[in-house]
């Protein structure tokens, strides 16, 4: 690409500051919880109106119970057949009612709202690279991926995702920029576990000795548990839910649990799943049973060479904008680790500063949007160069 068209991207979406505020406004003002897909095919339609408008055709991954994913796909003159990735999801944490309850504002430099930077500002940043590529000339295929249901493990999105990212040259998750600024180039896998115990229910006065407890069976199982955790090998096990019982005075025929289980490696994955899996099945407590209801996983994004390559790139990209960052590590999970067990050079974290995600303060740094999008227009130049 010329001197010229470069200059001309830059200077575009140097401008794109204000229009781009206000589409992450609508974006942030639309309750898209997980489990809403109303309200997820809600942000999904709003941005499939923006990029077709700007000529680019999407394609709908229609889902029955969560939200479609979509794909904009940017064509291109030269530059081979193997796309540039541009992931993002578009559920958020949040139930509905929440953006009502606390839209979109803006205090100094700063925007919050429900998922105003995990991470509407990272698809919008991710929608306005795509539209300054349709004005100026790709210099490879581009595709635009927006998912539905991140926050719980991604069930209907990550068949869409492998496939869009299998023979992909290279994938950008614009999950928020940490608030260093850096990128992140590690992420822990994470597992979530929801189990059943049961046991014999009796009444705890006259027939005691008759009852086998769910719940005392329960509580040998979370700790057990929780003795997995080794944070010098950084995995850990939280048993975040717990329910069970029917009344104080009967014994529990019945209790579950929900854990989280974090690990930094496939390898480590393996072995640590397989330990929770044969404690939330035995029976410490004879007579009781357990059962696994439900499971889910995301892979942790490990840093090979060519990730490492990557944010190498868009360090230089970044410098040259004035901006330094490099990689940092997170215990957080997303759809990176998905990518990057294909073997797909994956880089996360580029979208706009922020932080606090998950909570009602959580925050978006509006005048690091421009800045962080034309580090992606150039590392995506970069990477269609030398690939
Ligand atoms: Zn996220």
């Amino acid at each position: 690409m010329s001197i010229e068209a470069k200059t001309a991207i830059l200077e575009h979406l140097g401008r794109q500051q204000q229009a781009m505020v206000a589409l992450l406004a609508e974006l942030v003002n639309i309750d898209s919880g997980s489990y809403n897909k109303r309200g997820v095919d809600a942000v999904g339609e709003r941005l499939r109106a923006w990029v077709e408008a700007a000529g680019i055709s999407c394609e709908m991954f229609p889902h029955e119970r969560f939200g479609e994913c979509m794909a904009a796909r940017l064509l291109a003159a030269g530059g081979g057949n193997r796309p540039i990735v541009l992931m993002g999801h578009r559920d958020t944490v949040f139930p509905d009612g929440t953006a009502a309850e606390r839209p979109f504002r803006i205090v100094g430099n700063q925007a919050f709202g429900p998922g105003v930077a995990d991470m509407k500002s990272g698809l919008v940043m991710n929608t306005f690279v795509l539209e300054a590529f349709r004005r100026f000339g790709a210099p490879c295929p581009l595709t635009g991926l927006y998912t539905s249901d991140e926050e719980i493990a991604s069930p209907s999105s990550r068949p869409v995702i492998e496939t869009e990212a299998k023979d992909a040259r290279a994938v950008f998750n614009a999950e928020p920029g940490r608030p260093s600024g850096n990128l992140v180039s590690r992420r822990k896998g994470a597992a979530f576990i929801e189990f059943e115990v049961t046991g014999q229910a009796a009444h705890s006065g006259a027939a005691h000795a008759q009852g086998i407890s769910a719940i005392e069976a329960l509580a040998r199982k979370v700790q057990r548990l929780h003795r997995l955790t080794d944070y010098d090998l950084g995995t850990t096990v939280n048993v975040g839910l717990v329910e069970g019982g029917t009344a104080v005075n009967t014994v529990a025929a019945r209790a579950t649990a929900a854990i989280d289980v974090r690990f930094p490696t496939l390898n480590i994955m393996e072995e640590i799943l397989g330990e929770v899996r044969e404690i939330c099945r035995c029976c410490e407590l004879p007579g009781s049973e357990g059962r696994i209801l439900r499971e889910g996983s995301f892979l942790p994004l490990e840093q090979d060479e060519k990730s490492r390559e990557l944010l190498d790139l868009y360090s230089r990209s970044a410098a040259g904008l004035g901006f330094q960052v490099s990689g940092e590590a997170t215990g957080g999970s997303a759809d990176s680790g998905f990518t990057a067990a294909l073997g797909t050079p994956t880089l996360c974290g580029t979208g706009p500063v922020g932080g606090n995600a998950h909570r009602d303060d959580e925050w978006c740094r509006i005048d690091t949007i421009v800045p962080r999008a034309q580090a992606l227009a150039l590392t995506i130049l970069q990477v269609a160069a030398s690939r």
